[in-house]
């Protein structure tokens, strides 16, 4: 018999491939560079690289770690690899074994990759991070310099590759001053690098949110992640986006988060539901359990304040959501058996629940609810 798992997620192909053609249009001719750092926004690192090398209008993936980007080589990508985050001069074979290309934003990490390239006469591509106002991984006008003299100094550092700035404000305002200030920053740095000599091949600063927002961020290479899975960065993103007069059918959502009922139970009245009996019924209550809680990444903060769907009706999250369990109400839906489907995260018949919504009640965003999906939940392709 063909195992069954507790919770598993579903992907949709098509969904990612239509997301994939919208920013392809919004790009217009730019390199794509897919972020699927945080196991592919929850989705599955392998899973979705494995997708996304069947679609030729992917150029690049980007990853946080070395780490993660061994497991995209893994999964058979064989196309471009940026790590966005740091790497550590530990790890600079790996990049010259996996053909990946480090940020770069630090002087050491820099010269014992030039050193390393020397020797072995292996062109290494790095990407030089810029200070524009994020103050989080940028190097400033002032340590340029330095850098220069670093790319001038080892014959197989390109000079350098390539160039990026990350926003700060650009998802969270429909107000897009600090934005058009960053940009100017990155403007400003660009031609100080001209200025010595390290002119980069190609630049990049635009994430879902500046992608669709703002044309002047292109530049040679975009950096999506969220929108590719299928989710507006954010409300304001929409809102911006709708005011321009744009219709809302861009993307849609590729991951649905499933599970079964385990257990049906009649409970009296005034029956206390949970860990520190936080709800009480005040009538019979039919409670479902299901096999899932906060270490497959059902937020906590969901208690007693979400609902999931069953048989495409909402049943509410009764008490607090355990660490492997949680109790669903499902008093008014007619016809609930042991075994029936209910879908965490997705769409049942009308009622959708979505990942926004989640992250609306748990006092967090789409992207935090989708990251905290546990890697160990089987993904399945659709
Ligand atoms: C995560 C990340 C992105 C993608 O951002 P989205 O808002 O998910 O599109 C782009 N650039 C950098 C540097 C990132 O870290």
């Amino acid at each position: 018999m063909k195992q069954r798992h507790l919770s598993w997620i579903e992907l949709s192909r098509d969904a990612l491939n239509s997301n994939i053609a919208a920013l392809e249009r919004l790009a217009r001719g730019r390199t794509l560079a897919v972020a699927v750092k945080a196991n592919a926004y929850g989705h599955g690192l392998a899973e979705i690289a494995s997708l996304l090398q069947e679609n030729p209008a992917v150029g690049a993936l980007s990853v946080h770690s070395v780490d993660e980007a061994i497991g995209v080589r893994a999964a058979g990508w064989d196309r471009t690899v940026m790590v966005l985050g740091p790497t550590d001069i530990s790890q600079i074979e790996a990049v010259f074994e996996h053909d990946l290309q480090p940020t770069v934003f630090e002087k050491t990490f820099l010269s014992t990759l030039g050193k390393a390239a020397d020797k072995r006469r292996q062109s290494a591509f790095t990407h030089l991070k810029l200070e524009t106002g994020t103050n989080r991984q940028g190097i400033t006008a002032a340590e340029m310099p330095d850098f220069a003299r670093i790319y001038h100094e080892h014959k197989y550092l390109e000079r350098p590759y390539g160039a990026g700035m990350h926003f700060a404000n650009i998802e969270d305002t429909t107000n897009h001053e600090y934005a058009r200030y960053q940009l100017k920053q990155f403007q400003a740095l660009l031609k100080e690098m001209a200025r010595l000599g390290i002119k980069p091949k190609i630049c990049h600063t635009a994430s879902s949110a500046a992608m669709i927002l703002f044309e002047k961020t292109l530049f040679d290479l975009v950096r999506p992640g969220i929108a590719v899975y299928g989710h507006w960065p954010s409300k304001e993103t929409y809102l911006s986006y709708r005011l321009e007069g744009n219709d809302n059918d861009l993307f849609h959502p590729v991951l649905t988060w499933k599970t079964r009922i385990t257990q049906l139970k009649k409970v009296p009245p005034d029956s206390f539901v949970g860990y520190g009996c936080t709800y009480r019924t005040t009538s019979t209550t039919r409670l479902a359990i299901l096999p899932v809680g906060y270490y497959d990444g059902y937020a906590r903060s969901l208690s007693n304040t979400a609902y999931v769907l069953i048989r495409g009706r909402r049943a509410p999250v009764r008490g607090r959501v355990c660490m492997n369990l949680m109790m669903v109400d499902v008093t008014d839906i007619k016809g609930v058996k042991v075994g029936d489907e209910v879908t965490l995260i997705g769409r049942d018949g009308s009622e959708v629940l979505t990942a926004e919504q989640l992250g609306a009640w748990a006092d967090s965003i789409n992207y935090e609810i989708l990251a905290r999906l546990s890697p160990l939940i089987p993904r399945i392709i659709r």
